[in-house]
């Protein structure tokens, strides 16, 4: 393809993660609403480093691209699975529930449907005072608006990122990146579900069995998720419109109470963590050791020859230990990110911390034209809560852009019940 095509759109929707695969889903019955999805890798693989073939899904298979806004478009993991000729072997097989995998593999489908553009990475936007001038690593393109889908980044303890070496990796490209473990001296850091699915992995044998796991947590323990009924009510649309209209201190207050809802670890995934080490320690006679460090911060970390030298801080009692590991993991999480390729329309968009300002219908406040607008998916959790980043709310969320775009109510998004008092 020539870097000097120019293509047009409505609609330019920046990666074609889950958030922005649904808003294309629910666009295509619209007649006037063309949405084109632009992906930079060369597949839309979801989290391929974290993607096990035993992974669970964390939500309901309802929450899928559409079927909560409109469940009859063709779009539903249903139908997928009904095209594909495995609806009933399905239900047979995942009574409990659906694998990460075979949503990936939806995913996949939807975005073949949809006619994503694959392996190209959205560079710089600028505007013309007319339209949107995107470039890409294929060419241009002119858009009428911009829905901005580019998910979260690996975060990282800042003196890490200074270490360029293979032995030292993130979770989340565990499966592409990792070295194979056996006979090793790994640190893992980070109690959250990517760490706890690395841990699980890294005693599994599947690259061989460590000589010693260290595994650190900040946090007080490993906690479970707090999946239960009245949290899972913070992942409805009601709740979102309560959490919006809430002033900025007690949005801020509320959603450091909920994080149980997002940063813990699924009890199950705990159980067979915990299954595993009893095994290793006692039915098995592996060559293996383990140590489970909470309250502990890894406040430090140096390549040294043999491999790294690194300091743990015990928040508790204040105190420091030296720590050496041939490997080290760094489940230590994701977070929101001001795109790099935003910045040619500099202070034109107000930030505020580290996030653009977001109305209520996801639309990113800024000094162009209306005939010219930017919304965010997944990119309010200060405004919009805990929910943001989940699939819970996609399908919503992509029918209320499509309505705020289109000015007219295409979906209708009648109230929610719920039973969390929000009045
Ligand atoms: C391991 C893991 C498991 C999870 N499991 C669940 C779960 O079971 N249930 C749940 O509700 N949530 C889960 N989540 C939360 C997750 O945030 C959502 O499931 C979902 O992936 C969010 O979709 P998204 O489209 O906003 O972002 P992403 O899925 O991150 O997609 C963003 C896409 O944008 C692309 N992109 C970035 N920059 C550019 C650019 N410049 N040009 C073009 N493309 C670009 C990226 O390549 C990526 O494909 C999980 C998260 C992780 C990390």
């Amino acid at each position: 393809m020539s870097s000097s095509r120019h293509r047009s759109t409505g609609i330019l929707a920046v990666g074609g993660g889950p958030a922005n695969l649904s808003l294309a889903a629910l666009a295509e019955p619209i007649g006037d609403c063309a949405v084109s999805v632009v992906e930079s890798r060369t597949s839309v693989a979801w989290h391929p480093g974290l993607l096990w073939g035993n992974s669970r899904l964390q939500v309901s298979s309802v929450k899928d691209l559409v079927s909560l806004v409109d469940p009859r478009s063709r779009y539903s993991f249903l139908n997928f699975l009904h095209e594909q000729g495995r609806l009933y072997r399905h239900l047979i097989a995942n009574p409990h529930f659906v694998s990460r995998k075979e949503f990936d593999q939806y995913f996949t489908w939807a975005a073949q449907l949809l006619g994503a553009y694959l392996d190209e990475r959205v560079e710089a936007v600028e505007h013309d005072g007319t339209r949107f001038v995107v470039q890409t690593s294929r060419g241009r393109w002119f858009a009428d608006h911009l829905v901005l889908g580019v998910g979260q980044v690996p975060c990282a303890p800042a003196f890490t990122k200074t270490i360029d070496s293979p032995a030292l990796w993130h979770a989340s490209r565990h499966l592409d990146r990792g070295l194979p473990v056996e006979g090793k001296d790994v640190l893992l850091v980070g109690g959250g579900q990517s760490g706890a699915e690395v841990a699980l992995d890294l005693i599994s044998g599947r690259t061989g069995l460590p000589r010693r796991l260290t595994w650190v947590t900040g946090r007080d323990g490993l906690s479970p998720l707090d999946d239960s009924p009245f949290a899972n009510e913070w992942f409805n649309p009601s709740y979102v419109e309560y959490f919006h209209a809430l002033p900025e201190d007690q949005r801020a207050g509320l959603s450091g109470r909920q994080l149980g809802a997002i940063r813990g670890v699924t009890q199950d995934l705990l159980a067979q963590v915990y299954k595993r080490l009893y095994e290793l320690d006692y039915l098995t006679t592996a060559q293996f050791g383990h140590r489970l460090l909470a309250g502990v911060e890894l406040s430090g970390l140096a390549e040294v020859p043999d491999g790294f030298r690194g300091s743990l801080l015990d928040t508790v009692s204040g105190a420091e230990q030296e720590i050496s590991a041939d490997l080290v993991v760094l489940a230590t999480g994701f977070r929101a990110e001001l795109p790099a390729f935003m910045e040619p329309l500099g202070g034109r968009l107000p930030i505020s911390g580290d996030a653009y300002e977001v109305e209520r219908d996801y639309r990113v406040r800024w000094d162009g034209p209306d005939a010219n607008r930017i919304y965010v998916q997944n990119g309010a959790r200060r405004t919009h809560g805990v929910g943001d980043p989940n699939l819970s709310l996609a399908s919503w969320r992509s029918a209320t852009i499509l309505n705020s775009v289109l000015g007219r109510e295409v979906y209708s998004l009648k109230d929610e019940d719920i039973t969390l008092s929000v009045a």
